[in-house]
């Protein structure tokens, strides 16, 4: 299982029904939180999203629509009873910001917080964890941004079946063949593991962008992805307006998205001005057909 599940929607200002940007993804047996806007805790109770599963947090820059949910998230956890570390990964300043706050309040948390400051020489690989890899790159933002790739690697070699009877190698072996053991006949001789498979089918790829100006220098982070995730912060129209506040309108992120190759598009980060979603898919899809919007409690599936 590989997919995203949208807690919060919206840019700066909540709205009753929409809030602060906040993602989780899941995958296989781990939850991972990509931003954490104001009541993003109330967000994973009401999805039914199990907190104590979460294993790392990604904050991808300092405004606060996309951390102010994180220290009372943090509290809600210690107080659950969790004793499992947790890592950040965020800009430097907000582990000063998380340490003045659990100081002054005299909250001691009953787990370890291990912070892992990104910073603009330090991009690209962030961590690897069974089949998971994430990845972070820097993104054109009013302040220092970082975008995230996530992506699940397939270890299982593909057998050809065919092949594989061709050697009479019984169907109960087939599962070794995967993990690339050789196979060794009645008679001794050896069946090598690469004249019956075929290497790994490619992992599945989610990219993140955060909050960015329309910038072609992403297009090689976001090439080829299963999706994407790109911030809609306006219509068209108010292109002017997104370049000022290095935000992105409907079509950019379309445009962004079919020059990429991507195979899907979401967009999400509306601004709080637009009651109405629907204008923003009818923008964007002409440009690029694949496009969906980030709904609040929906799930898209890798
Ligand atoms: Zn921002």
């Amino acid at each position: 299982m590989f997919a995203v599940t949208i807690l919060g929607n919206n840019s700066a200002i909540p709205t009753p029904d929409r809030h602060p940007t906040a993602q989780v993804i899941t995958c296989n047996e781990q939850l991972m939180l990509v931003d954490c806007g104001e009541g993003t805790q109330m967000q994973l109770t009401r999805y039914k999203v199990r907190r104590g599963k979460i294993r790392y947090i990604f904050i991808s820059h300092l405004h606060g629509d996309h951390y102010f949910g994180l220290i009372g998230l943090l509290n809600s956890m210690s107080l659950l009873g969790r004793i499992e570390p947790l890592t950040i990964f965020g800009p430097p300043e907000l582990e000063e910001i998380l340490q003045l706050q659990l100081r002054v309040a005299a909250t001691v948390l009953r787990f370890e917080l291990q912070f892992q400051a990104l910073l603009p020489e330090r991009t690209g690989l962030l961590l690897r964890d069974k089949d998971l890899e994430v990845s972070c790159f820097p993104v054109k933002h009013r302040i220092p941004c970082y975008g995230f790739s996530f992506s699940l690697q397939r270890r299982k070699r593909r057998v050809i079946p065919e092949q594989a009877r061709a050697y009479e190698i019984p169907a109960a072996y087939f599962s070794k063949l995967q993990d690339g053991e050789d196979y060794l006949t009645k008679t001794g001789s050896v069946v090598k593991n690469d004249w019956v498979t075929l290497p790994p089918a490619r992992g599945k790829r989610y990219v993140y962008c955060a909050d960015s100006i329309y910038d072609e220098e992403l297009i090689p982070y976001l090439q080829d992805a299963d999706l994407v995730y790109h911030e809609t912060t306006y219509l068209a129209d108010l292109h002017e307006r997104a370049a000022e506040r290095y935000h992105s309108t409907s079509v950019q992120a379309a445009t962004l998205a079919l020059r990429a190759n991507a195979k899907r598009l979401l967009i999400g980060h509306f601004s709080s001005k637009y009651t109405e979603l629907q204008p923003f898919l009818d923008e964007s899809r002409p440009v690029f057909a694949n496009t969906d919007l980030a709904l609040e409690g929906a799930t898209y599936i890798l």
